[in-house]
């Protein structure tokens, strides 16, 4: 039966559209100062768009400090760095300009940029001591330049440990961004292969949700909507990083998961991606999700617990008569050899099978809380048999 029950606050004004970057200057900016928060790398420098940003800021009369410390799954060690900067600059709103890795962080950075002590005080997990913030956060305007996380409207983070081996979400709903631009021309320089994994990412937010047991009506109706967005455009945006039209309805899926994972939370897929990450660090989390994400639908299918939402998801990917749960399996397959990833081993970024265990683990100490959301009980050692999995 349809869960009728949600419950739906989602405050940010979304701006969606190619070309809309440039309404950013015309938009009431949450204070005087920004912390325009970027990634290490180079590619907003590189392609102009940082120059743009802050053209637009000037056209909003808001002044700006860059921050350029963001690197790919982030560290508490970088998020308080920037705090820092932000508080010796007074500055009172955060600019972020990026993809997810600087999204993300941008929900740490504001938290910390207000409140004392360190960001693990206030994490809810592993060894973060989960007291709740002192004072509110800075306010946050955000500008995605990838699809996947959904994090440019919503208040989720997820920050990594190395001295704990954790990777964390940290969140609290008072931090959800006032303002996000979603420009899909921002996208066309992504490469092909960040292209897929970032779209996959995407992808099993939306399917997640839809097997989580906190389902319901409105988060069902948005994750259908995005899954057969990304299906049937993600393989031309790898293909083609040019084509806009693409480019488009993958953000779509993408920045709509933001607002379905507010209605209901992702499963323990997401648990544990986030330990496999959290030991290897390179492990980008789009991949990581892409190595597991066979066999842990087909946990679930075995098992029958949710056969119906397998059949509803397979039918807006490319089954429209799909029958079966075993069909979504079918339809993931075909995406990923469409988007160039259905080879991908976790013995390529150095898993080792004796690992599994720790993994499992990590992945329950660290995110337990999504465990609860799957649609039915997963013990450690079934868990643990991730390794071997992706080699069935
Ligand atoms: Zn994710």
């Amino acid at each position: 039966m349809m869960n009728m029950n949600f419950n739906f606050n989602n405050p940010t004004n979304l701006i969606f559209g190619s070309g809309k970057l440039n309404e950013l200057g015309k938009q009431k900016m949450p204070g005087k100062k920004a912390l325009l928060l970027i990634s290490s790398g180079n590619s907003v420098k590189k392609y102009g768009t940082l120059e743009r940003v802050e053209e637009q800021l000037r056209q909003a009369e808001a002044t700006y400090v860059v921050c350029a410390n963001i690197h790919e799954n982030p560290s508490k060690e970088v998020v308080m760095e920037a705090a820092a900067i932000a508080k010796e600059n007074q500055c009172d709103f955060i600019v972020a300009l990026g993809g997810g890795a600087v999204l993300d962080s941008a929900v740490a950075v504001a938290a910390m940029a207000t409140n004392p002590g360190d960001l693990w005080d206030y994490v809810n997990g592993g060894t973060g001591k989960a007291q709740p913030l002192v004072n509110p956060a800075l306010p946050i305007v955000t500008i995605a330049t990838s699809s996947g996380t959904g994090s440019e409207i919503n208040c989720w983070g997820v920050i990594s440990n190395h001295e704990t081996n954790e990777k964390i979400g940290f969140g609290d709903p008072s931090i959800v961004p006032v303002l996000a631009i979603v420009d899909p021309e921002l996208m066309k320089t992504v490469p092909a292969k960040y292209t897929a994994y970032q779209g996959f990412d995407a992808l099993f937010h939306n399917t997640e949700v839809m097997i989580s047991n906190g389902v319901n009506i409105l988060s069902e109706t948005i994750a259908l909507s995005a899954i057969e967005s990304i299906y049937k455009y993600l393989p031309r945006a790898v293909k083609d990083g040019n084509d806009l039209e693409a480019r488009e309805h993958v953000a779509y899926g993408s920045t709509i998961a933001g607002i379905t994972m507010q209605l209901t939370n992702t499963t323990a897929q997401h648990s544990m991606e986030h330990a496999m990450s959290a030991y290897h660090h390179d492990l980008p989390h789009g991949a990581g999700l892409i190595m597991i994400s066979k066999a842990f639908a087909e946990f679930f299918i075995e098992k029958h617990a949710c056969d119906g939402q397998f059949i509803k998801m397979a039918r807006v990917m490319g089954i429209p008569d799909a029958d079966k749960p075993e069909d979504f399996i079918t339809a993931l397959v075909s995406l990923q050899k469409e988007c160039g990833v259905d080879g991908l081993k976790m013995s390529d970024y150095g898993f080792k099978p004796e690992e599994s265990m720790t993994l499992a683990v990590n992945a329950r100490e660290t995110m337990g809380g999504l465990f609860l959301s799957n649609p039915c009980e997963m013990s450690n050692e079934e868990c643990a048999m991730e390794p071997e999995w992706e080699r069935r």
